[in-house]
Formats: structure tokens, sequence, C-alpha cells
């Protein structure tokens, strides 16, 4: 006969299941397609079988070990999935719900009761690939090694579990394939503009960096009425995009002098805001130097190199800030059905940046991700996923 705890533990194993997954063994290791054990589902959990997931630059700044990471990992924190399993405890999603993934919060401490769960006080922990409270993970390798995942939602998965506050409900009419990447990077420039640095209408805003995050951005500055909106990269066929997209200016910064170009455009006096995507020391600076007095610039990317100023000469004496947003200081919930009616709207046509990968080529795509080949990289893990159908453009 069968103890209790065995009979539990019978259980367990019957309601894991087994996934594919692109695994993460070791720093600038390849992404690796492995069969991993996704553990049974508790009740404050939610099961969904991903449709499909962008690739960020998180992804990859993680895996080349820009930042630490406890490996192995499943990356990806930009999917788009059907609900296939809700724990007892979750309340408002069904089964069969289309959602698109978002980071995970408490939405108990102070900042997340008052909207601003980017700054939740367990953002990290919760995010960045700590177990589940009792110590278990969700993925685990055949061999009993556990997986750190990602967000809480490690969409680099043919099924991943993830919790109710990852989960913004879309409607049944939303393409699921293309709609991923509104979890974060283009919910990173749309929130930096709207809720990191509220521009006035007619303000000037510098964008250094013409990828996902920094094109997310420039859409938003159009949509609230930025002008001159100015686009820095060093690709023209980068900048032409970014002209089609909503670039008033666009400098390449590679062949003409930044500093005279601004100056022409402004007329002097500088931009009131810059962002900047790239990480780089030297072009973090410029986009401190750009300011007028009083202006802001918010630096970005995930980058181990450090932006240096004197706080009196470079900040204070000319009213200067250089503010941190993270996530957009959104609240998914809201932020991305906005993005979805902008998109339905032609105001945020954010698939113009999109190429679509399988699954398996997820290594290509990150490749393509980071020589700048593609935008922003989408892989289709549901292939049967509206099938016949195109996929919806703005
Ligand atoms: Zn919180
Ligand atoms: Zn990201």
């Amino acid at each position: 006969m069968q103890t209790n705890t065995a009979a539990v533990k019978d259980a367990k194993v019957k309601n894991s299941m087994k996934v594919k997954a692109a695994v993460v063994n070791g720093v600038n290791e390849k992404y690796e397609m492995e069969e991993l054990t996704l553990s049974e589902l508790r009740a404050d959990e939610v099961l969904v079988k991903v449709v499909a997931t962008g690739i960020c630059h998180s992804d990859e700044a993680l895996r080349i070990g820009d930042a630490e990471y406890p490996m192995p990992a499943v990356f990806g924190h930009e999917g788009a999935g059907i609900i296939e399993k809700v724990g007892s405890a979750v309340k408002d999603l069904a089964v069969g719900d289309q959602v698109v993934m978002a980071y995970d919060y408490c939405g108990t401490c102070p900042s997340c009761r008052t909207g601003h769960p980017s700054s939740c006080k367990d953002w990290t922990p919760i995010n960045f690939g700590s177990p589940r409270s009792d110590g278990t993970y969700i993925f685990t390798k055949a061999d009993g090694t556990p997986v750190s995942n990602f967000f809480n939602q490690s969409s680099f998965s043919t099924y991943t579990i993830t919790y109710a506050n990852n989960l913004i409900k879309v409607d049944s009419e939303t393409d699921l394939r293309l709609v991923g990447p509104l979890g974060c990077g283009l919910l990173t420039g749309f929130g930096t503009i709207v809720n990191g640095l509220k521009p006035e209408t007619n303000s000037s805003i510098a964008i250094f960096g013409t990828g996902a995050v920094g094109l997310g951005a420039l859409m938003t500055a159009k949509i609230e009425g930025c002008s001159p909106i100015i686009a820095i990269d060093i690709h023209d066929s980068r900048l032409e995009r970014a002209k089609e997209l909503g670039a008033t200016h666009t400098i390449n910064s590679r062949v003409e002098n930044l500093e005279e170009r601004i100056a022409e455009i402004t007329g002097g006096i500088g931009v009131n805001y810059s962002i900047d995507t790239t990480g780089i020391s030297s072009v973090m600076k410029s986009s401190l130097d750009i300011l007028t007095i009083g202006g802001s610039t918010v630096p970005l990317a995930v980058t181990p190199n450090s932006l240096e100023f004197n706080p009196f000469t470079e900040l204070t004496l000319n009213n200067r800030k250089v503010v941190g947003v993270l996530m957009g200081d959104a609240v998914p919930q809201l932020a991305i059905p906005k993005l979805i009616q902008y998109h339905k709207e032609g105001k945020f046509p954010f698939d113009k940046l999109v190429k679509f990968y399988k699954f398996d080529e997820i290594n290509e795509a990150s490749e393509d991700s980071n020589s700048g080949k593609t935008i922003k990289p989408i892989l289709i893990i549901d292939e049967d996923y509206r099938k016949d159908e195109p996929v919806m453009e703005s």
C-alpha cells in the first residue's frame, strides 16, 4: 500500500508534463532544444500554451553574460498564447482565453497598489529566476536538474506556467502571432514616453538606437505630438524606417556630426528629451549632452557600461535629469490593450518591425537580431495557430 507522501508524489508526477523548450545551459552557449518536465500546476498558477514569442535584447544580454543569471535557464518574456489550465485560486481568467504575457509583480506592495508594478518591491526576485517560495522549480531536466525561469513566463517553451499578474487578456480577434513583443520591448518604448517623460505637445525628442524599444518610443512620441522627433543610428536603412514611422529628422552619427546636427535642428538650444537604447557609454553621454536646459534623458538599455557625469555642472546647473524607467513604468493590463487599439488604428504599426521564424530557428533569429538584420524576431511556436490566415497587419 502507498503511503500518503508517495501518493502525493505520484499525483505530482502524473500532473506534470513534457514540454519542448530552448534552454541556455551556460554563458554564451547557444539555445538548445530540450525536452523538459513542466511541474504540476499550483492553485495560484496558470498553464499557457505558447503560440509565439518575441526575442528581446534582454534575453540575449543574459545569454551572453552582460548580466548574471542562474543557468541553465529558459528565457523568453514576450510571449503570447492560450490558457490551457487555470489554478483553483485564479480569478478572472479562463481556459481558452487569449493572453499576452508580460512581467510578474506582487500586486500588494505600495508601488503595485499605486499603479507602478515595475517598481514592485519584489520585482527582481519575482522575475529573475528564483524558485517558487517552497523551493521548487517550474522546469526541470530529465535528470532532475532545476532550470531557472524568466519573468515568471519563460516563453521559449511550448507550454509554460505563469501567474495572473503576468497575463493580459486580449480579445479573440487579436492575432497572437504578432502581439507578444507588446509585453516587453514595445511596452518599454511606449511607457518611457507616456509615463517616464510625459512630453508636452511640440517638445523635441532625440532617440538613440532604432531597434524595437527605440522605435516603440518613436511611434509613441508621434502619437503624443512631439516635434521634432530625431532618430539617431549608424545604419541608413534603419533611419529610413524610422522616418516612415514618424521621425521628422534622422542623423547617421557615424558620418554626421551629432552636436552640429542637433544644434541645427533645435535652433541651437538642444532637445527637451532624449532616450538611449544602445547602452554604449559614449552614446549615453551624448544623449545627456544634447539636452536643453531643463531637459531629461532616459538610459534604457540592459548594459554593463557606466554613464559618468559631474552632477553639479552637467545636471544641477542646467536643471537636467537622468531618469530610470523600468518596463515603461506601465501597468501592462492597461497599456497593452491600448497598444493593440493603436495598432488597429494604424498609429502604432509595429508589425513593420517584425520578422517571423520557426521555433527551431531561435539561434538564427537571435543572430539576426544581434546583427541588426532583424529588428524584432518573433518565433512561431504553435504552427497550427491560424495556419491558413495571413498575419494581421496595420
Ligand atoms: Zn509589488
Ligand atoms: Zn525585454
